[in-house]
Order: structure tokens, then sequence, then C-alpha cells
């Protein structure tokens, strides 16, 4: 039924003016992605770029622009009623601290610049969907939501989208428009809770005090504790204590050692039993060490610095099953991938159908200062997404909407 879906979209001819408008459309796509990424959204401060994105969206004429108290920027092309709501974003914030010079250079072909596919790309192929929307005149069922969101990378712990959900309670559907595996598609969800663990001692000179505990000796036992535990292969479950700090001099005992770590489940549940023999180990260490010297002067301060949920979807999901055959309608291979941290990993782990498809072109070295972008047949991403939208929100004389319609 989806795979009909699609091939009857791709054969319509409003619908193939739209995708050819996509193509037509590409050089302007990367004029703007180019603009876009020169404005740096280092996370936490993505105020700047967030203000021209959303001047980008009322400019292509979308309803009731604004920016949310969290900082995201979004605007709604309504349906012709009675369809879901479909949620499409991508993300403003960067992995890049203030300062960085994110001003792209270009050299064979290629644009070279921090930034510049993860996820300005995104977020520039987001607005050439709604230019498409515009110049075809294609009128869904459902309302779209288009969103420039804060909050994807790192400590940012998804607090965008986050917000998305908790104030749209009638969210039907997510895409987010981001990673970069060719044709890629993002259905599963790894959790993660990271944490910051902090022992605090009285100190001292290591020969004259000797006698006190000392917080790095608690550290210790609870890293020696924490690298013994086992997690199950299935789902995937890892930890790693990834950055230890602590002490001043070679001799004094140590007043205060600090340790982040970093879990991970394909399952909620896993990664919350792990989370708690976690937790436990690092208040028995601390027991220990005072123990050790008959105190009580060792303290732990536990601090939840990430947590984004995990999730499952089933390959047969609809949301699935319509990236796939939006892909194959393109003549695209669809690229199913193995569980990811995404901004999708919020929709899913509430039950939403949701996804996150990769940006079109190539891109190597993200995250990294050295960042590129190939721009070779590029377009073909929002193509995808674009016929994606369709098929999800219903177009009025070709299809009913494939995402359900909740609340
Ligand atoms: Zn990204």
């Amino acid at each position: 039924m989806v795979t009909n879906v699609y091939s009857r979209l791709a054969s319509n001819s409003m619908v193939k003016k739209g995708v050819d408008f996509i193509k037509a459309d590409h050089e302007k796509t990367i004029v703007e992605q180019k603009q876009i990424c020169e404005i740096p959204a280092p996370p936490f401060k993505e105020q700047i770029r967030a203000a021209d994105y959303q001047k980008r969206l009322a400019a292509l004429g979308l309803k009731n622009v604004q920016m949310d108290k969290e900082g995201n920027v979004f605007g709604f092309r309504p349906g012709a009623g009675k369809g879901p709501k479909l949620l499409v974003a991508a993300h403003l914030d960067t992995v890049f601290p203030e300062g960085m010079n994110t001003k792209v250079k270009e050299k064979d072909g290629k644009l070279y610049a921090p930034g510049i596919a993860d996820d300005t790309r995104g977020l520039a192929e987001l607005l050439s969907i709604v230019r498409a929307f515009n110049d075809t005149g294609i009128k869904t069922m459902g309302d779209i939501m288009f969103c420039g969101n804060v909050g994807e990378e790192g400590l940012g712990d998804l607090r965008g989208v986050k917000a998305l959900f908790r104030e749209h309670k009638d969210i039907d559907g997510f895409i987010s428009i981001d990673g970069e595996r060719p044709n890629g598609i993002t259905y599963l969800a790894t959790g993660s809770h990271r944490y910051e663990i902090t022992y605090k001692g009285p100190g001292g000179h290591s020969f004259n005090a000797f006698g006190r505990p000392s917080a790095i000796h608690a550290l210790g036992r609870a890293i020696a504790r924490t690298a013994e535990l086992k997690t199950p292969q299935d789902p995937k479950t890892t930890f790693t204590v990834g950055v230890i700090s602590g002490g001043t001099s070679v001799n004094a005992i140590a007043a205060e050692a600090t340790m982040q770590m970093d879990m991970r489940s394909n399952g909620e549940k896993e990664l919350l039993e792990l989370e708690a023999k976690f937790l436990e180990i690092v208040k028995t260490a601390a027991a220990e060490e005072n123990a050790r010297w008959g105190s009580d002067k060792i303290t732990v301060d536990i601090k939840l610095v990430g947590v984004r949920p995990a999730g499952i979807q089933s390959e047969d999901a609809v949301i699935v099953q319509a990236a796939c055959a939006s892909s194959t309608a393109l003549g695209q291979k669809p690229n199913l991938r193995g569980p990811q941290s995404t901004d999708a990993n919020v929709p899913i782990s509430l039950g939403i159908p949701a996804v996150a498809l990769s940006r079109g072109g190539k891109a190597e070295n993200s995250h990294s200062p050295s960042e590129s972008f190939d721009p070779t047949d590029a377009y073909m991403g929002p193509q995808r997404i674009f016929l994606m939208i369709l098929g999800l929100a219903g177009v009025e004389g070709i299809n009913e909407p494939l995402l359900p319609k909740g609340k």
C-alpha cells in the first residue's frame, strides 16, 4: 500500500513539477547553505542564526512564524484540514565553539567550513522544500510545521526537540533532516545518560596529613568497580568513563576528583538498569574510602548532565516504509541504519512516528574544523523528503494521509 502511494505520487504531474523544481533550485540552495554556515551557532548560542532563519521562514510565506522560549524557530503550512500534523526540522546548532571561523572556502567544486554539512545543509534543504510547495501550490491534507531547532549536539541534549514535543501535543509525526550516510534512514533511537561525578574530601599534605581519605582514591574505587560492570549485547548497552580530572599536586592528598560517565543503550529499560548499578557504585566507593580511614569526610556530588531517551520502531512502521518507498520511487536505494542518537529519539521514545533522513550531497570530517561538503547531485536529498512529506500528510485528489492523526 505504501509503495503504491509513492509510485502514484511520483508519477503525478504536479508532484513531478515539485521534484524538478528542487533540482532547478540547487544553486540557490547552495547559496543559502553558505550564507547560513557563516552565521555561527555554537551550542546554547544559536540565537543569531535562529533569528536569521526565522526571517527566511517568514519570507517564504509560512504562517504564524515564531521563536519559542527554548529558541526554536518555526512556521506552518496549513493543510486542507482533518489531516495529521507533521513536523519537519533541521538543527541550528553546530558543535563548534564561539570564535571559530566558519567562512566557507571552495576548492575543486567542494565547500569547506566547520558545520557546512551538519546541519547547515539540512537547514538549506528545508527551505528548498518549502519553495517547492510554494512553486507547485500543492495542498496537503495535513498541516506541516517547518522548524529550525536548537540543542541537537552534545550537551544541548535534544533540548530543542524536547521543548517542541512538550509544547505541541498534537504532532503526529516527525522528520529530522540530518545525517550524512547516502539515503540514510534512522528509525531506532540509542538512548544515553551522562553523569559528572565529583568526590570531595579534606585534602592535606601527603606525609603530614596521612590518614585522611582521598577524593582521587574514592574515584579510583568507583572506576575499578564500574569497569567490571556487565551489560547486554542485545539491546546493545555500553558505558565508558570518558574524562577524569582531580588533585593539585603529587604531594597532596586530593581534595577533589571528577569523572564524566557516558552510558548508552538501544533499550530504555537496560539503560535505566545500568544507571541504577552505576549510581550504587558511586556511593559505595565513597563509603569504602571513608571506611578505609575511619572517616566520614569524603562526599560525592552526582550531577546528571545528559538524558537522551531510547526507543524502538518496527521496520514495518508506516513512517519507515514511507521513507523507503519515497527513496525507491525516486530511484534511490533506501539505507536503513542501525540505532543512532538524533533529534528523532524524543518522539520515538514517546511512541510518535519519527525518522531522521540523511541530507543530500557528500559530507566529510563532520564535527571537525576540516568539515567539507561535495554538492554533486545534492538536490536528491530534499527531493526525497519532499515526496516523503506528501505521502505522510496526504494530497487532495491523490492520496489519503499515510500518517494516522492522533488527538
Ligand atoms: Zn546533525
